[in-house]
């Protein structure tokens, strides 16, 4: 189905989550990248040795939850915006994810959510607008969400204007 659409499917994107969704009661990156690729900086930025590539550059890249932060970084560096940054809190979702477009949101504002396939599934409020210390043309969205949605929700529809 990727091969086609470009959409991943339910059960490759799962295999990216931590199997224990307590895992998520703290913010941890999420890697969608499925290809193998020359390409590493998310390995490269990352402060805490918590995304793994190796010697061969085309590796897909593995994520050790257990060093994540969730700090977002990898996510300002992955030129593919192939990395998201997740966390369960109470019944809200709390979504870290690039954004690149201009005017960005402002904070408290609501917005669209969509899937993978670009279907918009909730709606998501703005609680953050972050600027990355070296990457100023990606910012960082913290969107929160209803929890349900933690899985699917991928973006938000680009606001009319940007
Ligand atoms: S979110 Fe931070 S700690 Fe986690 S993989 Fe990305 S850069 Fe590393
Ligand atoms: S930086 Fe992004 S596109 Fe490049 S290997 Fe890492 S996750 Fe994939």
């Amino acid at each position: 189905m990727i091969e086609k659409t470009g959409v991943a499917p339910k059960d490759l994107f799962m295999q990216e989550f931590p199997a224990d969704s307590d895992v998520l009661n703290d913010p941890k990156a999420i890697i969608e990248c499925y290809k193998e690729i020359p390409c590493n900086p998310c390995e490269t930025s990352c402060p805490f040795d918590a995304i793994h590539i190796g010697e061969d550059i085309n590796k897909r890249p593995q994520i050790d939850f257990n060093a994540c932060t969730g700090c977002g970084i990898c996510v300002y560096n992955c030129p593919g915006l192939a990395i998201s940054v997740r966390h369960l809190k109470g019944d809200k979702a709390v979504l870290k994810i690039p954004f690149e477009f201009t005017p960005r949101p402002a904070k408290d504002s609501m917005v669209n959510v969509v899937d993978r396939g670009g279907v918009v599934i909730t709606t998501g409020k703005v609680i953050k607008v972050q600027d990355g210390k070296n990457q100023k043309q990606t910012a960082l969205l913290h969107i929160e969400i209803d929890r349900d949605y933690i899985y699917d929700a991928i973006t938000i529809e680009v606001p009319h204007g940007s």
